[in-house]
Order: structure tokens, then sequence, then C-alpha cells
């Protein structure tokens, strides 16, 4: 898409450049226009062949070691000539002085031009370290070291709306409150509404964030500076605080508009994390952003979005009311948004019409849309290759494979194996939703693989809970059972997948029996001491206060919670087994589904009342 960058330095990097090449200048006319050697040389064995034939008609002795002088020329037009004596010539006066010649003594004159000519590779030097000294104390304007480089979109450039947005349907959504804001940020204001700063958005990489942001913009109509975490740390000491300054400074300088701050990790990571002193600049550059972002006030206009895949990595003090308070999730497309990616960028080009598009969302599993864009891009160039003038379906299937090739080597890759699996495993969570009384509704069930999980059945609450019964709990450790289940059932034996659910249940379980006194042969006793050590960070160490025959009792009735929630999950999946193949069927063509899609699916009515 075509980009406008700002035009120009920045004023104090001009005033710099102009200082810089005046110094540049003045050494070059220094180093032409010396006056001191304007007599052409010749040796001094030639002077006292001269002298020898009494050519020579008045010398000038400069700091008894250069002859000035004069020859007697023929006709009468005399010579100039000047030579430097190599040693100490004892007879040299003596000689003059016989030969009746005109001797002159002088001392070498200093023109002030020359002067400057010594002195001027000190000044130089001195400029230099004045600057860098600038640059350490962060409020450096000498060249474009401190000015951010923030790319400057504007609204006369070819808008990104929504509509070039595929999916994303949640972040869309929320989204959306921003444009309003930033089309009239008055109508909020006088309101008194509390639009948020900072909206982070989450998500894996090329997921669409930086589209998502510049759609932001080009909703709005509003400028858009966008500029990368990594481009504020930099080799000084001070210049990514004084960049994040500039960036800030630009934005409330063309208020309305939205500030964006791509890869926030790489400037955002916990602070003191590192050894000694070497992130002395990021921290400066954290404390700066932290710093700039209080002193921002909502009614200025200026949004700020920033977006990063590593959200677990960030210092908590980004994300405090205030600051990036609001996080959007920007997910991997499923196989529908796959579909809609695809014909959003083979809309851009002369796809052939019997594309289907369909046939190669299905068959492009983990991909994300920044995979999809590619991969169109690669079958154009394929098509072009082949002299063709339509892109057409074998060049999709090449480039599918190159890109596929590509992630296979990141291990993003799925197999249809493992797709299958994961359905069948998801299904099980996500069905057992639907026969405990006391389960959270179900939200929805993926097979899309996020960061490391496979898929994910997520529930919600239907309110708020600070508290939970037992029911609530023991339904809950089926439902982790659940996928357990479900291999068991299928396959007649279980996957390493199994690894978090078993984790989860087994905490959940301990917590019943020691901390919760949900165990009935065990009490309501608390056994084991919390607490939580100040330097080790959220590590809670339990303290071990009873005696081995206690520990064994625990340790049995953990088993037993277990145990029959195991068996309880196992004796509805293989009573609904149809359901269960039903619906990991309907995953796997599809990826995610909906409670409603479910419900519709098996025609479960809205009888089960989620009991807390
Ligand atoms: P991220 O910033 O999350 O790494 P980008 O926004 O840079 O990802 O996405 C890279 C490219 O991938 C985009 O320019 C666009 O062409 C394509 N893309 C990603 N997601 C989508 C989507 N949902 N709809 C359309 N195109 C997308
Ligand atoms: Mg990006
Ligand atoms: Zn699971």
């Amino acid at each position: 898409m075509p980009k406008k960058p700002e035009a120009g330095p920045p004023r104090g990097a001009r005033v710099s450049l102009i200082i810089f090449v005046g110094l540049l200048a003045a050494s070059v006319a220094l180093f032409l226009f010396d006056g001191t050697s304007s007599a052409p040389d010749i040796p001094y064995s030639t002077f006292l062949a001269h002298l020898e034939e009494g050519n020579v008609e008045s010398v000038r002795i400069i700091d008894q070691r250069l002859i000035q002088g004069r020859l007697k020329g023929k006709g009468g037009v005399s010579q100039e000539f000047s030579t430097l004596i190599p040693y100490v010539d004892g007879g040299l006066l003596a000689d003059l002085k016989s030969r009746d010649i005109k001797i002159e003594g002088a001392v070498a004159e200093m023109s002030p031009l020359r002067v400057l000519g010594e002195l001027f590779p000190w000044i130089f030097g001195f400029f230099l370290i004045w600057m860098v000294f600038r640059q350490m104390q962060g409020n450096n304007k000498a060249f474009s070291f401190g000015k951010n480089r923030a790319k400057r979109y504007q609204e006369s450039d070819k808008k990104v709306t929504f509509a070039d947005v595929a999916g994303q349907k949640e972040a869309k959504y929320e989204l959306l409150e921003v444009v309003d804001y930033l089309k009239n940020p008055q109508k909020f204001v006088k309101m008194g509404a509390r639009i948020p700063k900072g909206v982070l958005l989450v998500g894996m990489p090329g997921t669409g964030k930086t589209l998502l942001a510049k759609a932001v913009a080009g909703e709005a109509g509003v400028p858009f500076f966008h500029m990368s975490g990594s481009d504020f740390v930099e080799m000084f000491v001070g210049v990514g605080a004084s960049r994040v300054r500039d960036l800030f400074d630009q934005g409330r300088k063309s208020a309305p508009c939205i500030l964006f701050i791509d890869e926030l990790d790489a400037v955002g990571r916990t602070r003191g994390a590192g050894y000694g002193g070497g992130h002395d600049e990021r921290e400066q550059t954290l404390n700066q952003m932290l710093v700039e972002m209080d002193g921002f006030d909502t009614k200025d206009g200026v949004i700020i979005l920033a977006a990063t895949n590593r959200p677990d990595v960030l210092d908590p003090a980004l994300l405090r009311p205030g600051r990036f308070d609001r996080q959007v999730v920007v997910a991997m497309p499923d196989i529908q948004e796959r579909e809609d990616i695809l014909k959003i960028h083979m809309a851009k080009v002369p796809a052939s019409a019997g594309i289907d598009a369909q046939r190669l969302a299905r068959a492009t599993p983990g991909m994300s849309g920044a995979d999809l864009a590619n991969m169109v891009n690669e079958a154009t160039l394929f098509a072009v290759r082949r002299d063709r003038t339509e892109v057409e379906m074998q060049d999709f299937e090449e480039a599918r494979d190159k890109i596929m090739m590509g992630i296979a080597r990141s291990s993003l890759v799925i197999s249809e194996e493992e797709k299958k699996a994961t359905a069948y495993h998801e299904a099980g969570h996500a069905l057992l939703h639907y026969y405990l009384p006391n389960a959270d509704p179900l939200h929805k069930v993926t097979i899309v693989p996020r960061g490391r999980a496979l898929g994910l059945a997520m529930s919600l609450p239907a309110k708020d809970a600070y508290s939970r019964g037992r029911g609530w709990v023991r339904d809950r450790i089926v439902i982790s059972y659940g996928g357990f289940a479900a291999e068991t059932i299928v396959y007649g034996e279980t996957t390493t997948g199994t690894t978090q659910d078993i984790r989860q249940a087994t905490d959940l379980a301990r917590k019943m029996a020691c901390e919760w006194g949900m165990a009935e042969e065990l009490g309501p006793v608390a056994y084991g001491q919390e607490e939580e050590p100040i330097f080790i960070g959220k590590e809670i160490a339990q303290h071990k206060d009873y005696s081995e025959d206690t520990a064994m009792r625990i340790d049995r009735a953990v088993f037993n919670i277990l145990d029959e929630a195991r068996k309880k999950a196992f004796e509805i999946l293989t009573e609904h087994r149809d359901q269960l193949m039903g619906l990991a069927e309907e995953l796997i063509r599809k990826e995610t589904l909906l409670d409603d899609d479910i419900k519709a699916l098996f025609g479960f009515g809205d009888t089960r009342t989620a009991e807390a």
C-alpha cells in the first residue's frame, strides 16, 4: 500500500546538520588557502648552485630554516624562490655576506586563517564529544538520533478499513468504540465518558494486528503514526526515551490521531529481569513511555494502540489502568475466516473464476492471515512465470505447498491425523458441558491452534463468582477429563496432549482436599500452610505441617476425587458416543463452534441450569 513518509528531517536535526556542514566547509577552505607557501620550492642544492653562479639577488631567512628570496632573471625579470635549510649551515651566512646579497631575517607570522587551521581538529573533536553527551542526557536534538521514525499514514493515502480485515469480529467490535471516539471526541468528553488510552492487540504474528490498527485509523479518518518497539532500543543510552517523547509530542500535535507501537514487548519487558546494568536503555525507554502515557489525557484525542505476541512478558506497570488497560485478542483464523481472507486477497489479483476458495481454506490449516496473503502472492508469481493471464487453481496448490513447507519448518503445521485427534479431544471437553448440571455454559470450542495449545474448549461463567460450590468444582474436574476420556473411547489409548488437563484436575482435587474441606474423609481442615515468599515471585511454596499418615490419607482422597471424575466423564461420553463423533466431525469441518452451533446441531434446549 502507498505510504507517505514525513517530508524532511525535523528542525533540531537541520540546525545540527548546518553546523556540521559549515565546519566541514571551513576545513576544506583552510586547506586550500593556506597562505604560507606561495613561492615554488627548490631543493637546497639548487639554491647553492644558484648562489655559486651569482644568480641570487636577495634572501629572507625565516626562523633560521626557511629561505625565501629572489633570483636574478634574464632580461631583468626576477624570480621568487624558497627553500628549506636541511641542516645548520654555519658557512652559509659568511658566503652570502661575501657575495654582497641583501639579507633579511624574519620570524614566521601566523595568519588568522592559519591559527584556525591549527585549532580546527580540536573544535571538531569537541563538537563530536558535545554531541555524544547530549545523546546521553537524552534531550538530544543533534542529528536525528533522538527523533522517532514514526511513519505517517495520512487520510489521503489509500485507506484501510474494517472491510479489508476478514474475520476478527470480536476485535473489530471492541475497536469500534475507539473509532467512534476518534471521529467525535467532544461527544464523549461532554458526557464524561472514560475512553481507554491504550489498547493492546494481542495475537500471534501475521494475524492482522497491524492491519487492524491501520483500519481503525482509516475508519476514523485520522493520521496514523506507526513505530516498532525495536526502533526505540538503540545503541545510545537515552535515545529510546527521547524517541518516545518525540512520538508522543507528534501525537499531541496531530490529534486526533493514532499512535501505533508494534512489538511492544521489545521495550515493555518486565523491568529488572536482566543481569547487571545492560538493560538501562530499555528500562529508561519503558519508564519514559509510562510517564508519557500518564501525562496524557484522553481528552487530547490521541489513542495509543500497541501490538504484541508476548503479553506474558510485559511489565505489569504497562497494563495498569490508564495505560494499556484494554486487551483485544487477535486470533488465528478458522476455516471460514481463512476463506474470507483468501477472497479479499484474491480480489486484488486476476484469479480464475474456477478457484475454490473454500477448498483452499480447508487445505491450509495453521496458516495465518499473513501466510494466506503471501500464498495468493506466490500463486500470482507462479502464474506470471507460466505466462498466464489468470491465476489458476494449480498455481494456488503449488503456492500452498511452498508455504506449508515453511510453516512445517516452524512446526506450526498440523497433520490431518493430529487435527482429527484434537477434534475428538476437544469435542470430549465440550460435550460434557451439556451434561453436567453445575458446569459453566460452553462459550466456544475450537481446534485452531493458539500458542502451544492445539485446541480449546472455552466456558463462560453465567455470572461472576468469587466462590464456587462443590458441585461446580467436581464438574470442572470431570470436564478436564473430557479430552482424556474421548481419546480413550476413540483410540483405546491417550496422548501426551492430556498433560495440562490432568494437571488442572489434580490441582483442583488437591485444593478440594487440603484447602476447601470438600473431601469427607479429611474433614474441613486446612492441610499445608500456604505462603508467598517475597523474593521468589508468584511461586507458592507449600509447607508440610501434617504427619505421614495424613499425607497418605490426602493422597487417597485426591485420587478418589480424580478417579470418580474420570469415570463420570467416561460414562457420559460413552453413553453419548454418537454425539461425540458428530461434534468432532463438525469441528473438523468448521474448526470453531459456538454454543449456539452445538445446540442447533443436537437440538439441545436451554433447559440446563448453570448453578454455581
Ligand atoms: P501482524 O501485525 O499481526 O503480525 P499484519 O497485520 O502485519 O500481522 O498482517 C500481515 C498481512 O497479512 C496483512 O497486511 C494482510 O495482507 C494479511 N492479513 C492478516 N490478517 C488478515 C485478515 N484478517 N484479513 C485480511 N488480510 C489479513
Ligand atoms: Mg505487525
Ligand atoms: Zn484438553
